[in-house]
């Protein structure tokens, strides 16, 4: 008798005939003798749709009211799926991120997993009750509720199957896998048999949201090998696991565009010891995740002054800009310059540490579409490049045409 953890995607519990699909999926692994957890998403559209709410009442509304608003969407899901399994005479039982004892920080909207004390999911299991859980949500030790960051869901699932020591953990979605790119944006991609956990890593961090990247690191972290796939059809998914060997023969395994990336520049900040430091740490302190950093060349001679230009990810744009005014007076910049208008693009594959050349028919392929880059940063298994948001797209299909396909 094995042990399953599952995970639905908004778009596999859009709508109650998508739900009663799920509720009969699951029915049918239970019908072998396997038992069940399964963790959900908010209905398609529904997070984006209470973010927009609380954007109309104030434009940076507190954290902690996020979270008590967008752990409803959650809420709502785990309740129609535990219905539906019933409906069919199956014994299920909803429970919350609190209830199934995930306990997490205490940074809002983003917060991380502690530890999870499964006891309640044991106890449904052992019953022999299919256990929906919700995901995105856990509670901090003092009993508030909190978020996982966007598309937590898959945290929830990975964390709780390496939690529960799961035999197999499910990401099911609205595609087929792992592709080489977005199908949505690149046509002709290609599912993935199986990707490497660090290769999912870098396609993720770029943007690729088939997988929310700590949900990555977390089963890297604590080998949770896992398969992600369809809930629309019967058809293979992609296994994410450890590096093999047979996996280095391929230089680009995929590419990912990430349209949600935003730039600000500090125009003229003093040339001297510290500025970056005290900058980059009241970030921090705001939880704001800054990707790239570029620092352009020093001006003037008795006090020099440099411009400074950094990415994050949109949303975090409107409470960086805030932060950074704050320490105008402080560090004593001219102003600040924000860009929303801009897309980072990146290929990535484990290949690419013993193959040379791969930044150069990158930027050559880039300037064969007249496309500018705006900044560059690599890995040992990633380039990436942020350009013009129009041509992203454009961008992304030269890029798989020239690399994978
Ligand atoms: P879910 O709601 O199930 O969590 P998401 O919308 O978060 O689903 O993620 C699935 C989507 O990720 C796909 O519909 C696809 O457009 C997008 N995606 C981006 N990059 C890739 C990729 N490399 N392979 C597969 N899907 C990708
Ligand atoms: N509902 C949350 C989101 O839209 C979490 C998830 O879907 O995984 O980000
Ligand atoms: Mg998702």
């Amino acid at each position: 008798m094995a042990l399953i953890v599952q995970k639905y995607g908004g778009t596999s519990v859009g709508n109650p005939e998508r739900i009663k699909n799920v509720a009969a999926r699951v029915a049918q692994y239970r019908a072998q003798g396997d038992r069940l957890v399964v963790v959900v998403s908010a209905m398609s559209g529904v997070t984006d749709n209470l973010i927009k709410l609380a954007k109309e009442i104030m434009p940076l509304p507190a954290e902690r009211e996020m979270d008590m608003l967008l752990a409803t969407g959650e809420q709502t899901t785990i309740a129609l799926t535990a219905m539906a399994l019933q409906a069919i005479g199956v014994p299920a039982v909803s429970l919350t991120g609190a209830q199934a004892g995930i306990v997490t920080d205490r940074v809002h909207t983003k917060a991380k997993i502690q530890n999870i004390t499964p006891r309640q999911v044991h106890a449904l299991l052992d019953n022999g009750q299919v256990v929906i859980v919700a995901g995105f949500q856990g509670q901090t030790q003092e009993g508030q509720i909190t978020t996982l960051g966007r598309g937590g869901s898959d945290l929830t699932a990975i964390a709780l199957a390496a939690a529960l020591k799961a035999d197999l953990c499910q990401i099911f979605t609205d595609v087929d896998g792992v592709y080489t790119a977005d199908p949505r944006v690149v046509p002709n991609a290609r599912k993935l048999e199986e990707v490497a956990y660090d290769e999912l890593l870098e396609l993720a961090g770029a943007g690729a949201k088939v997988m929310q990247l700590r949900s990555v690191e977390f089963a890297k972290k604590f080998g949770v090998v896992f398969e992600v796939r369809s809930s629309l059809n019967d058809n293979p998914g992609t296994i994410v696991k450890e590096e093999t060997k047979s996996m280095e023969g391929v230089v680009v395994r995929g590419v990912s565009l990430d349209k949600n990336q935003a730039k600000i520049t500090v125009v003229a900040a003093p040339d001297r010891p510290g500025i970056s430091a005290r900058i980059f740490k009241v970030l921090s302190e705001a939880a704001i995740n800054v990707d790239m950093i570029v620092q352009n060349v020093s001006h003037g001679a008795a006090k020099p002054t440099t411009d400074l230009s950094f990415t994050l990810d949109k949303p975090d744009l409107l409470k960086a800009q805030k932060v950074m005014d704050g320490l105008k007076t402080e560090i004593g910049f001219k102003a600040i310059i924000a860009n929303e208008n801009l897309a980072k693009l990146s290929i990535v594959g484990v290949g690419m540490r013993s193959h040379s050349g791969v930044a150069a028919k990158m930027f050559e392929t880039l300037a064969a579409q007249d496309i500018n880059i705006d900044m560059i940063s690599t890995s040992e298994i990633k380039i990436s490049v942020v350009i013009d948001l129009a041509k992203g797209e454009q961008a992304a299909r030269a890029m798989h045409d020239a690399f994978v396909s």
